[in-house]
């Protein structure tokens, strides 16, 4: 379960569509027509991708099923639910005896995850793609904004996106991968949102890290920045009280904004 910060309000999906269009329209009468765009992140926001991190697991384990037949067995009882963030807190998950098991792990899953053929294992978030095209139907843009790395994983993202139906490859939608491995993920979003606003104005942005939303609320403090409520890296920074949240996508699901004071 992912916990929500009280002092910034949580919304429902179908809200901050509305509040995307508007500022788009406001925009567009700003700047004579000019279109607005919105920024996905995709791990953890547009896909779950814990999902890819269990099968990895779940190779390491079958991998080593004659020296640890136990570590195959725990694994076939993990559920999503068991996974976090880290792969290391997978391999915690499971309780085992064996010390050095998680950091063996780790290296096993770095070179395995950050590639293009565990994407296609990612579980799409419900909602996310017709989200997406709400938003290209009514002009606006949207640019695909991930830390995934174009050299090790641009393939893999471009089919996951194809595969579950989001807007691609066409003048309203545009992918923006780092070009680099060994970028940080915060500073590479920071230097993309300086340059795609000269694209035009980015009215929105969805990031499931606290850590991301903070950064783009400083860049870009008239932006409607929201963390999607799922799984993101460990301590991360308070959220900044301007940001909003959302629970999910899901377009079919009301209720009132939720707005309390305090933690
Ligand atoms: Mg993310």
């Amino acid at each position: 379960m992912v916990e929500r910060a009280l002092h910034a309000p949580l919304l429902s999906a179908p809200r901050v569509l509305e509040r995307l269009l508007s500022a788009a329209t406001a925009e567009s009468a700003r700047s004579h027509g000019r279109r607005s765009w919105v920024a996905l992140d995709m791990d953890g926001t547009l896909f779950d991708n814990r999902p890819r991190t269990l099968a990895i697991l779940h190779s390491f384990a079958t991998a080593h099923r004659d020296t640890l037949p136990q570590l195959l067995a725990a694994v076939q009882k993990l559920t999503l639910d068991d996974l976090h963030y880290t792969p290391s807190q997978a391999i915690d998950a499971l309780s085992l005896p064996q010390k050095d098991l998680g950091e063996r792990f780790v290296s096993y899953w770095r070179d395995r995850f950050f590639t293009n053929s565990f994407q296609p294992l990612d579980h799409v978030e419900a909602g996310a793609a017709e989200f997406a095209h709400r938003l290209v139907d009514a002009g606006l843009g949207v640019v695909y904004l991930t830390g995934r790395d174009r050299p090790g994983m641009m393939h893999g993202v471009l089919q996951s996106l194809d595969a579950h139906g989001f807007p691609l490859m066409t003048p309203q939608a545009q992918v923006v991968l780092k070009p680099d491995f060994h970028l940080d993920d915060v500073a590479f979003k920071r230097a993309a949102l300086v340059e795609l606003v000269k694209n035009g104005p980015l009215v929105g942005l969805v990031d499931n890290e606290p850590g991301i939303v903070n950064m783009a609320l400083e860049v870009l403090p008239e932006t409607l920045c929201v963390r999607i409520l799922r799984p993101h890296a460990p301590n991360p920074p308070r959220l900044d009280a301007r940001a909003v949240q959302i629970p999910s996508f899901r377009l079919d699901v009301e209720f009132a904004d939720m707005i309390a004071t305090a933690d």
